[in-house]
């Protein structure tokens, strides 16, 4: 490329930035957002249906009917909330759905659609409505800030100069995008892994995560608890919530100086 075309491009790269703009419900954060909402529902559908074609769900009756209670009251709260606070952006394109699949992995995962899947192997700590709670809040809190477009979009920005010259425009866009998704989100087997988020957006996740437990009336105090029982019980191999989910004294620290602003959340009268 010629440095004309490189400054007009680096120039572009700056206005698609800026106009890319998204903003995090609940922590106000700015964040680029380079794919819309609809291109990371449809990618992220997709490959939960192929999750969904090879896995099983659980046959335990009474444990799903207590993750699809929590889920449905935390969901409700939540959007309630969002709408009220006028953050309804957060909620583009999500629809909501609450699976418990048969596997002795300790883990559980949420697409960027609003696709919950816990693994049964979660549940004997997750064993209270509280503690799927905890792990539920933390997974929407992931998809309502749009995490996986972010993580996606500061691939691109990577080559951002290639991308606003044109070599990325249209049909390779797509492709780009869907190869993107791949590397975060390959759960097209039983033994698909998630790409872990980075520690940032870990944090935020468990700080909106318990905001989310305070609005639906769920105690915030079962947060640390469930990751210091957790972290007991670490016998990390690689495809358990241990691996997406690094699981600290430091992080369990930060759990518990969000509870005071969790507090807020709490809806006047409980
Ligand atoms: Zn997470």
């Amino acid at each position: 490329m010629n440095k004309k075309i490189k400054s007009i491009a680096a120039f572009s790269a700056a206005a698609i930035i800026l106009t890319a703009c998204g903003t995090v419900a609940f922590t106000g954060r700015k964040q680029v957002l380079l794919f819309s909402d609809s291109e990371i529902a449809s990618l992220s559908e997709q490959s939960y249906t192929e999750f969904m074609q090879t896995a099983k769900e659980s046959s335990d009756a009474s444990q799903t009917a207590m993750l699809v209670n929590v889920g449905k009251r935390m969901t409700a709260a939540l959007e309630s909330y969002l709408s009220k606070t006028g953050q309804n952006n957060a909620l583009m394109n999500l629809s909501w759905n609450f699976k418990l699949v048969e596997s002795n992995e300790v883990n559980a995962f949420c697409m960027p659609s609003g696709k919950i899947v816990f693994y049964e192997g979660i549940m004997p700590i997750a064993n209270t409505p509280d503690y799927i709670a905890v792990v539920m809040g933390h997974e929407m809190a992931h998809a309502i800030a749009k995490h996986g477009n972010e993580r996606m979009s500061q691939q691109i920005s990577l080559d951002m100069v290639g991308f606003v010259a044109g070599e990325l425009i249209g049909a390779k866009k797509g492709e780009t995008a869907q190869s993107l998704f791949d590397l975060g989100f390959n759960v097209g087997s039983q033994v698909g892994i998630l790409l872990p988020y980075s520690r940032k957006h870990e944090y935020e996740a468990d700080r909106i995560g318990l905001y989310i437990m305070a609005i639906a009336g769920y105690d915030i105090e079962a947060a640390p608890k469930f990751w210091e029982k957790m972290s007991a019980g670490n016998n990390a191999s690689s495809n358990d919530f241990f691996s997406t989910h690094p699981c600290d004294a430091k992080r369990i620290e930060a759990l518990k100086e969000a509870l005071p602003e969790a507090r807020k959340f709490i809806p006047a009268g409980r």
